[in-house]
């Protein structure tokens, strides 16, 4: 096992999509990350992933820059929005189609649903592969009549393309001295998409190609992520981009046992904010892993 040594310029980020309100796991993240590239003297940015033109809301961008500033998080350099990157994302989606590694999907998610035989990956269903195999020609006649499609990755020839890859990872809470490599495994999630048919690039496409772009050597994030790990890691070795060392960091759940999360009205920032609490008594008590009342780590 080889284990590159500790970057000089530490560089990390937080990447929320502005599809709702930060939570405190949100506050929590952001710190943490913030923190790692301070103490090592490095740099920390935040990146905007607003791509999902459906449920990305430019309010919540809004809210998102004031719940940070409020809670004493400060990014270095200009804010990265996704939505400013789409030519990066389609030239990496030419590299990928270009070698064969990407196919139209056409499938709608009830198509999907009704696939009874699709086996579960770390993630949910994995897709079938129906479309895998429809012929060149199918396939340019669907595209020229105009058919919704999402472009998938061909995980099979991909990872024959690769071979084995891992990742580096370093426990939680973070310790640079004890990094080790963790065997990625991408096929588990079948043919994920790589372009969506109602966004043109996907998170996993998207997030690893701003990664590599902003210089990011260290990815702290939530558990929710590892298994989109294994995808960026494969994305990487195809499109030759460096590999960050990851962090995966517990999710924390609330009173009714659920993981917080932006939909189910988990305790915002700004509520907090608007109950008059105080941002440097709650940037402590995060930093401390002290969470408001009834607000705790999950245990996997
Ligand atoms: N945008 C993702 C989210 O809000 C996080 C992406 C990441 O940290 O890789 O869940």
């Amino acid at each position: 096992m080889t284990l590159s040594p500790t970057p000089l310029h530490m560089v990390t980020r937080f990447a929320p999509s502005p599809t709702g309100r930060l939570h405190v796991g949100h506050g929590w993240s952001a710190l943490m990350a913030m923190d790692m590239a301070r103490a090592a003297g490095g740099a920390f940015h935040l990146r905007i992933e607003d791509i999902d033109g459906t449920r990305s809301r430019p309010d919540h961008v809004a809210g998102i820059i004031a719940d940070l500033t409020w809670l004493g998080v400060a990014w270095d350099g200009d804010i990265v929005f996704q939505s400013q990157r789409l030519d990066a994302y389609a030239a990496a989606l030419e590299r990928l189609r270009a070698q064969g590694l990407l196919y139209p999907c056409f499938c709608t998610r009830a198509d999907i649903q009704a696939s009874l035989t699709a086996p579960h990956g770390p993630e949910g269903a994995v897709y079938p592969g129906t479309c895998r195999g429809l012929s060149q020609a199918e396939r340019a006649r669907r595209i020229d009549a105009g058919d919704a499609h999402a472009w998938r990755i061909d995980m099979g020839r991909a990872v024959a393309r690769v071979g084995a890859v891992a990742w580096t990872t370093l426990p939680f809470p973070p310790n640079l001295d004890r990094r080790h490599s963790v065997a990625a495994h991408p096929l588990t999630h079948g043919d994920v998409v790589l372009a969506r048919k109602d966004a043109p690039a996907s998170y996993h496409l998207s997030c690893t190609l701003d990664d590599a772009a902003m210089g990011v050597t260290h990815v702290l994030r939530g558990n929710d992520l590892r298994g989109a790990t294994d995808i960026h890691r494969l994305l990487q070795a195809l499109l030759d981009l460096p590999s960050p060392a990851y962090v995966h960091h517990p999710l924390l759940i609330g009173p009714d046992g659920k993981r917080l999360a932006k939909r189910n009205g988990s305790i915002a920032l700004a509520d907090l904010r608007a109950q008059g609490m105080a941002a440097d008594v709650l940037a402590l008590h995060l930093r401390t892993g002290r969470f408001p009342i009834g607000i705790g780590l999950a245990s996997a």
